[in-house]
């Protein structure tokens, strides 16, 4: 309890799956939420149960301004800004002869653009606010190793592994007491995973058992393990941690 007293979060995509749990988790742990997600209705639901600790903000990673204006919105509501985590991502099953232009475009927008813009904006932001701060982007073991049926999906979270690395140096090189990392999870079960079975013409029994496999420790993930991460890593314990890469991964990218 209490390793997050203090400070105030904006976690993107937090209406459904590893946001809505990061918020929960982030609520439980003192502190204070910015549901930010363009699913109005699912992430209006997660901001009520959260009460006067959570507040909702319709954003889409892929337009600045409503960036800007999020921010903003998160400093009149609970009076400064101290962690981003940039959750938001979408994928599609396909591999490079299968990749449309449209599905390139969009999951470049979203999983890569959308981190830069926030990350961007709230460093704006940060690096003014005179307390410590921290950035988790959500990469993938796809940003560390590829799948072939995850084109679009590998490009753009290999790309938020070293836009991560080179805004932790930034931040590190001009003292802006802001830290910076990404997060690696393996397969986790959420509707993206329900999503990704439904793509792959599978039940999500036949998915889990599929890709288990893949994961020597013998299970798959659930958002609670992801979610824990991003406690670590927005708290003061990871006061020397910028720059890293958490794999949460079952051991997936270990072999
Ligand atoms: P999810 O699909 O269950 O939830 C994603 C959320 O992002 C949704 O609420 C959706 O509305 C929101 N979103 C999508 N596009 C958006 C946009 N343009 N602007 C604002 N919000 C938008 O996904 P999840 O499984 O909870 O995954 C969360 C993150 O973790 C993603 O970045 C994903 O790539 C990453 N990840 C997930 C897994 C997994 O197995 N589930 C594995 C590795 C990485």
């Amino acid at each position: 309890m209490d390793r997050l007293k203090g400070k105030v979060a904006i976690i993107t995509g937090a209406a459904q799956g590893i946001g809505a749990c990061t918020a929960r988790i982030f609520v439980q742990e003192g502190a204070k939420v910015v549901v930010a997600d363009m699913n109005e209705t699912d992430g209006r639901a997660v901001a009520a149960e959260l009460g006067e600790n959570a507040a909702f903000f319709k954003l889409n990673v892929t337009d600045y301004n409503a960036w800007k204006e999020c921010v903003a919105v998160t400093k009149a509501t609970f009076g400064k800004l101290n962690v981003l985590i940039n959750n938001a991502g979408i994928s599609y099953r396909k591999d490079i002869a299968g990749t449309s232009l449209e599905e390139w475009d969009r999951t470049i927008a979203v999983n890569q653009t959308g981190v830069f813009y926030g990350m961007q904006v709230a460093i704006e932001e940060m690096r003014t606010n005179g307390e410590k701060c921290s950035i988790a982007n959500a990469s993938s073991i796809e940003g560390l190793v590829a799948e072939s049926a995850f084109f679009a999906y590998c490009a753009s979270k290999g790309a938020v592994t070293l836009m991560t690395k080179a805004a932790a140096l930034y931040c590190g090189e001009n003292r802006l007491n802001i830290r910076v990392n990404s997060v690696h999870p393996g397969y986790i079960i959420t509707p993206m995973a329900y999503d990704d079975a439904r793509q792959n013409g599978q039940t999500i029994e036949e998915y889990s058992a599929e890709f288990i496999q893949k994961h020597p420790i013998g299970y798959l993930g659930k958002p609670e393990d992801i979610a824990y991460g991003y406690v670590y890593l927005s708290s003061d314990e990871a006061d020397f941690v910028s720059g890293t890469q958490l794999a949460i991964d079952g051991c997936y990218t270990a072999q």
